[in-house]
C-alpha cells in the first residue's frame, strides 16, 4: 500500500475525530495505488493556511502524497457513509470515490478535513470505479477557488494529480485525484443515513459530533438539536443567497451535496450564469430544471426539510411537539433567505441599508435584465461605474432603464453617503470576473493536452475578482453565440 511515511517537517498535524463516531458511519480503506502520478496543480497559499510547509514538499513528493501512493504522516484513511435524496429519490450512498485522510489542525487551531477524491474504490462504490477524470477535477479546483475568492463559503482545493492511468467513461479519459479541504464532510445525507439505519444512539452521536465540530454554542441552549437545526437553516439561507448574488448555479443540489457546515460542496455540473435568465440550467442531467438558478432557495428549503425530519426523534420526545418545532424552524428560512438576498442585492446597488421600496427596485432591474438578455455580472459591474456615465447601448440605452435609473439615483442621493463609499461598496459587491464557462472549458482542454498555462492564467485572474486590472478585460467578455446551449456534466 504505502511505501513509507513522509518526513515530519511537512507540517501535517492530523486528528481523527470522525473515526470515533459509531462504526456504521465509516469504513477504513486505503487509496489504491496509481501508475504514474504527476502533480498538475498545488495550492501553496492554501497549504500555508493549513500549516503545511509547501517549500518542504517537492513536486515528486506532492504527486505521491496527493495521489494516495504515499500517505502523509499520521493519515488514517476512511470512507464516509451517507445517504441522500438524489433528484428527490432516497438512496444509500457513501464515499464511492473519496477517502478522508484525517482532520488537519491548523496553526490557529482550526480543523479541516483533508480528502482525496478519485483515489480508488471503497466499500460504498456500488458499480463505480472509484476514479475521477482530470478535467472534472480541475474544474472543481478552478471553480471552488473562484468561489472562495468571491467570499462565498466553500470547500477548497489543495492539489490535483494526474494518475497516469486511463479512466473509462463514454470516452477514455485521463485519471486524476483532487485533494479537497473542507470544514467537514458532514452532509444532510449523513443525518438521513443515521435516521434510516434506525439506531437512535448513532443519530445522537452524530448530532453531538456535529455540534462540537460546527456549533458548540448550541450546547448552551435549552434544546441543542433545535439550535443545530436553526443554525444550519441560517447558514444555508445565507449561502444560497450568496450563490444568487454571484449568479452561481450549483447544478446538483441533492441532499448528499449539502454540507452542514454551510460550505458549498460537490462541484459537479455547476456553472456561473452569463445572460440573466431565472430558469438557467446547465446540467445535462437536470432535464426538468429542478436545480435551475431561481429554484435554488426552494430546493435548499426542501433539503432542510429532509434534515429536520432526520432530527425529529431528538427535537422532542413527543412526536407532535417535535414536528411543530421543526416546522417553526423551517418557517424561519424564508425570512432569513429574503433578508440575506435583499441585503446583498442592495449592496450590489450601492445601498448601505434596506428600505421599503428596495425589493421593487431590485426586482424591476432584474426584470429589465431578463427582457434585455443582459449579462448578469457585467451589468452590475457596469452600474458600479455610474459616476463616469453608463454606456448608452443595450439595456442602458432603453427608456425603461432610464426610468429605473432615475429611481435608483434618487435612492442613492437619499443616503447622504459620500459617492466614494458607494462606489467602493459596489466594487466589493460586484465582481468584474467570474469563472465564465468558455474560459473554464478552454483552460481544461489545454490542460488535458498538457498545456497548463491557460489554467494558471485563469486562476490568477479569478483570485482577485473585484480588481479592475487590465488583465481582467478579456476574461469579462461573455461567450460567443457558438457557446449557447452549453451543458455541464456530473463530475465523473
Ligand atoms: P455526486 O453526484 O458526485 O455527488 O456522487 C453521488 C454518489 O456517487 C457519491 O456517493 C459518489 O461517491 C458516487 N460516485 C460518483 N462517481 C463515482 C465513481 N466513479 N466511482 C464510485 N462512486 C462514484
Ligand atoms: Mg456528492
Amino acid at each position: 500500500m504505502t511505501d513509507h511515511q513522509l518526513p515530519a517537517n511537512q507540517g501535517w498535524n492530523f486528528e481523527h475525530s470522525y473515526a470515533e463516531l459509531p462504526a456504521n458511519f465509516h469504513a477504513s480503506v486505503m487509496p489504491t495505488r496509481v501508475a504514474a502520478p504527476q502533480l498538475i496543480v498545488f495550492n501553496k497559499d492554501l497549504a500555508a493556511m493549513l500549516g503545511l510547509n509547501p517549500e518542504g514538499i517537492s513536486n515528486a513528493e506532492a504527486a505521491n502524497m496527493f495521489s494516495g501512493n504515499n500517505l502523509p504522516q499520521g493519515a488514517r484513511p476512511l470512507a464516509q457513509a451517507y445517504a441522500g435524496h438524489q433528484f428527490g429519490n432516497f438512496t444509500l450512498l457513501g464515499d464511492g470515490r473519496a477517502i478522508l485522510l484525517g482532520e488537519q489542525i491548523t496553526p490557529d487551531e482550526s480543523k479541516f478535513d483533508i480528502q482525496l477524491k478519485g483515489s480508488g474504490p471503497t466499500p460504498f462504490s456500488r458499480r463505480g470505479d472509484g476514479r475521477a477524470a482530470l478535467k472534472p477535477m480541475l474544474r472543481e479546483y478552478i471553480i471552488s477557488e473562484a468561489m472562495h475568492a468571491l467570499g462565498i463559503p466553500t470547500t477548497r482545493s489543495l492539489a490535483v494529480v494526474a494518475t497516469g492511468e486511463p479512466v473509462l467513461r463514454d470516452d477514455v479519459l485521463q485519471g486524476a485525484v483532487l485533494t479537497r479541504v473542507a470544514a467537514s464532510h458532514i452532509r444532510v445525507g449523513t443525518f438521513e443515513f443515521a435516521r434510516a439505519k434506525g439506531r437512535p444512539d448513532d443519530l445522537q452521536a452524530l448530532i453531538e459530533y456535529t455540534l462540537i465540530r460546527h456549533f458548540a454554542e448550541g450546547f448552551a441552549t435549552e434544546n441543542p438539536t433545535l439550535a443545530l437545526l436553526e443554525e444550519v437553516i441560517d447558514r444555508q439561507a445565507k449561502l444560497v443567497a450568496q450563490w444568487m448574488h454571484a449568479g452561481f448555479i450549483h447544478g446538483v443540489m441533492n441532499t448528499d451535496n449539502m454540507a452542514i457546515s454551510g460550505e458549498t460542496i460537490d462541484y459537479g455540473p455547476c456553472a456561473f450564469m452569463d445572460t440573466y435568465h431565472p430558469m438557467t440550467v446547465f446540467s445535462s442531467i437536470d432535464r426538468e430544471g429542478r436545480y435551475a438558478y431561481a429554484n435554488q432557495p426552494k430546493i435548499a428549503l426542501w433539503n432542510l426539510e429532509r434534515f429536520a425530519e432526520s432530527l425529529l426523534p431528538f427535537l422532542h420526545e413527543e412526536p407532535e411537539t417535535a414536528a411543530q418545532l421543526a416546522e417553526q424552524a423551517l418557517e424561519g428560512f424564508a425570512e432569513k433567505y429574503n433578508d440575506a438576498w435583499l441585503g446583498g442585492m442592495c449592496s450590489k446597488l450601492g445601498l448601505f441599508n434596506v428600505e421599503e421600496n428596495d425589493a421593487a427596485l431590485v426586482t424591476d432591474l432584474l426584470g429589465l435584465m431578463h427582457n434585455g438578455k443582459s449579462d448578469y455580472t457585467n451589468t452590475f459591474r457596469a452600474l458600479s461605474k455610474f459616476e463616469s456615465g453608463l454606456p448608452q447601448e443595450g439595456l442602458f440605452g432603453s427608456a425603461d432603464f432610464e426610468a429605473w435609473k432615475t429611481r435608483w439615483l434618487e435612492r442613492l442621493e437619499g443616503q447622504h453617503k459620500n459617492k466614494k463609499y458607494v462606489v467602493e461598496l459596489m466594487r466589493r459587491s460586484n465582481p468584474s470576473v467570474i469563472a465564465r464557462n468558455h474560459r473554464v472549458e478552454a483552460a481544461l482542454s489545454a490542460a488535458d493536452e498538457g498545456d497548463l498555462s491557460v489554467m494558471e492564467k485563469l486562476l490568477g485572474v479569478l483570485a482577485n475578482p473585484f480588481d479592475d486590472s487590465p488583465a481582467h478585460a478579456e476574461y469579462s467578455t461573455p461567450a460567443g453565440a457558438d457557446f449557447a446551449g452549453y451543458k455541464t456534466f456530473c463530475g465523473t
